[in-house]
């Protein structure tokens, strides 16, 4: 018997840890991972119109207008690899996200069946940006001091090069949590409306956390 397509999003501050778990709960869920911070900095590396476009908004933390990002967002997920559902990760981060993605599913006759709400107090995201390191190859997410690779500065599952992103850094992590607060996390009160939010404590270890989360969503 084939599946009703799941589709679970992934909520919560900059660097909550939602990359993180995401490689994890994607695994779990067999659900692909549509992440669209990746998205977006794929488009940058390989110099696309898109990703010109958004640059100038990333580089400042703020965010990418919601036209472009809805379309690039909504392409993604209108992939074959899509049918049976997909875990989002950093999308919808406005209302206007929210209500352009509740239309497009309920044109297939969908709908969010969760949104898994990561909490973790600001002063503990501002260290996990300044010591997040992404792989060139994967984008899997490492910390300097909370979750290093086994060589420094090697990705463990493809030895790629691990760098940091260029946003990543005190000024702009300021601007991306002043940007979290005031336009993404009217989202909780919009979703909690609706009956599909779970929270999850963000602020422990990420095997804890990891089991919360598959915690969550064994009813979804
Ligand atoms: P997001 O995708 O929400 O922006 P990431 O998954 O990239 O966040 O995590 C941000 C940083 O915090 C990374 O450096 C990651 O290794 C680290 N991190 C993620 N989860 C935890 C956790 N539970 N405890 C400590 N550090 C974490
Ligand atoms: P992230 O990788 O999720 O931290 O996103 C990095 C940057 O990409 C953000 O600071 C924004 O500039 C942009 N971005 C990612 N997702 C979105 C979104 N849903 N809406 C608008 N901008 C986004
Ligand atoms: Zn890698």
């Amino acid at each position: 018997m084939t599946q009703n397509p799941k589709f679970v999003i992934l909520l919560g501050p900059p660097a909550a840890g939602k990359g993180t778990q995401a490689t994890r709960l994607s695994e779990h869920l067999n659900l692909p991972h549509v992440a669209s911070g990746d998205l977006f900095r794929y488009n940058l590396k390989n110099e696309t119109e898109l990703g010109l476009q958004a640059k100038a908004y990333m580089d400042r933390g703020a965010l990418v207008p919601d036209d472009i990002t809805i379309a690039m967002v909504l392409d993604r997920l209108s992939r074959p690899d899509c049918a049976a559902g997909a875990l989002l990760d950093g999308f919808p981060r406005t209302l206007a996200q929210a209500a352009a993605l509740d239309k497009a599913l309920a044109e297939k006759g969908v709908a969010i069946n969760g949104v898994l709400n990561i909490i973790v107090p600001d002063e503990v995201l501002v260290e996990r940006v300044t010591g997040r390191r992404l792989c060139r190859t994967c984008g899997e997410p490492y910390h300097i001091k909370f979750n290093p690779p086994k060589v420094a500065g090697i990705c463990d599952k493809d030895g790629g090069e691990l760098y940091q992103r260029d946003d990543d850094n005190e000024t702009t992590v300021q601007n991306r949590l002043k940007v979290y607060w005031e336009q993404t996390s009217p989202l909780i009160g919009y979703y909690q409306n609706t009956g599909v939010l779970v929270d999850i404590d963000g602020n422990q270890d990420i095997d804890a956390v990891t089991e919360a989360l598959k915690a969550a969503v064994i009813n979804l």
